[in-house]
């Protein structure tokens, strides 16, 4: 734009061909920005056009490299997973045997009847979601009973109390805050004002109670005359984590206390939950889904709700869940699942690869630190981490690299942990920390 004139405002036209020439986006687009622009700030539309592209192009999903610790980052996605699909058809709702039409859903059902012990299953788009449609199907009109203790709300607007009233049930409060009991459930049910079709467990996920609180252990809401629904929220399949403790390459490790207290499946059905509904992108690893396991005749009446076809995801999440469950029952899920590789990572590989970083980078020191496992999991618990920490607060342009990388900032010292970096991505750390220029 050499010739631009203070007086004549560039077309929008040939403001959007000077845009092409320093960024990568399509002409349509470029127009859109060039007409914004000349008509916001016709006076320096150029400059106002290469920002208003630059932002687009920031705020289009792409990769980051996820340097914070975090290992669930629930601004990140979650748990991350590398797409593998051939871009071929599958054969999503055709029974192959038959050559009629098949269950999408059938195979997942019985990998989770294997895994968890759970009669059925089915799958929906989130845990929401898979919340939603077990109250709409099993007690619309009816109430529900919940200890005023799980009445909770869980990260990104997910409120007990709304999802209930959005289904149609009736929600009871049971018990008080910090004490409820299993005669405060009994009291419920009997009262005949309640029409209780329902009790509701809920895990508190990101939230806990200290000092005198007591709440019912599922093995006593069980010996109730009314279905038990446990939403255990993070979906860990097993406490005994046999995918740990009996690799089929050896290298068995020892599974940390938070992982022998987090609800799970397997157990909260043997302990006499009817259902249980969690989330794939928690400790599954998976991909974004919720799953609702458990009695065979309860998962069928909630497929069979209109709600189901609103709320069934899409074939890539089922084949991507799918081998999530296959690596879980082949016991490869700490080699092939991101979040379980990332989260069984010995602590000597991550300070080598500290070191080798800040060798390669010629700066920043290699460091201790400690990772969390986010999404609401475990908040109390820390892993041992190692990374690399730098003088002063770089995490934005850090985020500014060409593939952006997030760090956490603590007191004047940028830190990005290892743990939730794939090996794989340590060159964009180097190159990253190299483009600072800093000490
Ligand atoms: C995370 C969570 C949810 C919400 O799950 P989404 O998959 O985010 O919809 C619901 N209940 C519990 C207990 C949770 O931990």
């Amino acid at each position: 734009m050499g010739g631009r004139s203070v007086t004549h405002p560039p077309s929008v036209d040939a403001l959007a061909r000077d845009l092409a020439t320093r960024h990568e986006l399509p002409h349509a687009v470029l127009v859109d920005c060039a007409r914004r622009a000349v008509s916001e700030q016709p006076i320096d539309a150029v400059a106002l056009a290469d920002r208003l592209a630059d932002e687009l192009r920031r705020a289009l999903l792409a990769d980051v490299v996820n340097a914070t610790g975090v290992l669930l980052h629930t601004n990140l996605g979650r748990a991350p997973l590398s797409m593998s699909t051939s871009g071929r058809p599958s054969a999503l709702e055709f029974d192959l045997a038959t050559g009629s039409r098949g269950s999408r859903q059938d195979p997942i059902a019985r990998l989770l009847r294997i895994l968890t012990g759970a009669e059925s299953a089915v799958v929906v788009n989130n845990n929401a979601a898979a919340v939603m449609l077990v109250l709409a199907a099993l007690a619309n009109g009816r109430g529900v009973a919940l200890s005023r203790g799980e009445s909770v709300e869980i990260g990104g607007g997910f409120r007990v109390p709304e999802v209930m009233e959005q289904s149609g049930a009736r929600l009871v409060d049971v018990g008080t805050t910090n004490r409820t009991r299993l005669a405060d459930y009994s009291r419920a049910i009997d009262s005949p004002t309640s029409d209780i079709a329902l009790v509701m467990k809920v895990h508190p996920s990101n939230f806990a109670q200290i000092g005198f609180v007591e709440s019912t252990p599922v093995p006593d809401l069980a010996t109730l005359p009314v279905p038990v629904v446990v939403d255990i929220g993070s979906g860990l399949l097993d406490n005994d984590c046999p995918w740990m403790t009996a690799r089929p390459h050896g290298g068995n490790m020892h599974v940390p206390g938070w992982l022998r207290t987090e609800p799970a499946a397997r157990q909260a059905l043997a302990d006499g939950a009817d259902l249980v509904t969690f989330s794939g992108d928690k400790l599954l690893g998976g991909p974004q889904c919720g799953i609702v396991a458990g009695r065979a005749d309860l998962v069928a009446a909630c497929a069979a709700h209109p709600l189901m076809r609103a709320l069934r995801p899409g074939g890539h999440t089922l084949q991507l869940l799918q081998e999530a469950l296959l690596h879980f029952a082949a016991r490869t899920a700490c080699e092939a699942i991101p979040f379980w590789r990332m989260l069984t990572t010995d602590t000597e590989t991550l300070a080598r690869r500290a070191e080798e970083i800040t060798r390669r980078a010629g700066c920043g020191r290699a460091i201790a630190t400690t990772s969390l496992v986010g999404a609401g999991s475990a908040p109390d618990t820390t892993i041992d981490s190692h990374g690399i920490a730098l003088d002063g607060d770089r995490t934005a342009a850090l985020r500014g690299h060409v593939v952006p990388v997030v760090a956490r900032q603590s007191e004047g010292t940028t830190i990005l942990d290892l743990r939730s970096v794939d090996p794989a991505d340590d060159g964009i750390v180097v190159d990253a920390l190299r483009s600072l220029g800093a000490p």
